[in-house]
């Protein structure tokens, strides 16, 4: 990638106290909207987000907003990203399944969390960033996978945790059956507007349902989009 604007280890070189201070600013502003989780504030407080964003966005990327990624794509905003992250409920050692690396910062965070990480990303530019981006950046996902999330990622199935991160017209089937007895999906359902949705496998056959409020993803993209 010599010549582009976007070269990793130049990038990496570039965490400066500057950008620390920004960043635990984050996880309190975070705090003040309502997350509770010390090991969510403290992976927004500690994962360099401007490493995850083209060097333009660098003195942005601590508001608490999305940017595009390319591809159409963006990552999320941190509230977003965390609110999912602490719905998620996540314990160390916890296999988690991703639905949508994008940039990969919520694959760090979820790696920050002691998770191990399986994330697919369906769209080939952004999953070849973030295959080289995580390692860089010290960040050691079991999988990286390219392909269609709608259908999981069977081969390793089941997961303690689901995430999907862009919105789903609705739940997909793949996901639920990948779902382990007492096995936790958070899932932003709906087509232009989402509801963040909590499912919970209570037994094999049986499914709960929580659904929280209100937030705008880009969309889970199947394969005929
Ligand atoms: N978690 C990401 C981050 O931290 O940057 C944000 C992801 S962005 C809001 C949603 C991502 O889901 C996009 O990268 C998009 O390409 C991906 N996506 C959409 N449909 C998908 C599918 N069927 N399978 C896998 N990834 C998909």
């Amino acid at each position: 990638m010599q010549g582009s604007r976007f070269c990793i280890f130049d990038q990496m070189k570039h965490d400066t106290t500057k950008h620390q201070g920004k960043r635990r600013r984050l996880a309190d502003l975070l705090a003040e909207k309502g997350i509770k989780d010390s090991l969510v504030l403290d992976a927004i407080a500690t994962i360099p987000r401007h490493l995850f964003l083209d060097s333009s966005f660098e003195d942005h990327a601590y508001q608490d907003k999305a940017f595009p990624i390319g591809a159409e794509q963006t990552i999320s905003q941190p509230y977003t990203v965390a609110f999912q992250s602490e719905k998620l409920e996540v314990k160390p050692g916890m296999r988690v399944l991703e639905i949508g690396t994008g940039s990969g910062y919520q694959t760090a965070v979820l790696c920050h969390m002691g998770a191990v990480v399986y994330s697919i990303e369906r769209q080939h530019e952004l999953f070849r960033t973030s295959l080289k981006r995580l390692p860089a950046l010290g960040y050691k996902p079991k999988k990286l996978i390219f392909g269609d999330g709608y259908k999981g990622f069977a081969e390793q199935a089941p997961y303690d945790r689901i995430i999907v991160t862009a919105g789903a017209p609705m739940i997909p089937e793949a996901l639920l059956a990948q779902l382990t007895v007492a096995g936790k999906m958070v899932i932003p359902v709906g087509e232009k507007q989402q509801k963040m949705t909590i499912i919970t496998r209570t037994s094999n056959a049986d499914f709960e349902q929580l659904v929280l409020g209100d937030f705008r993803f880009v969309p889970l993209l199947g394969d005929k989009n």
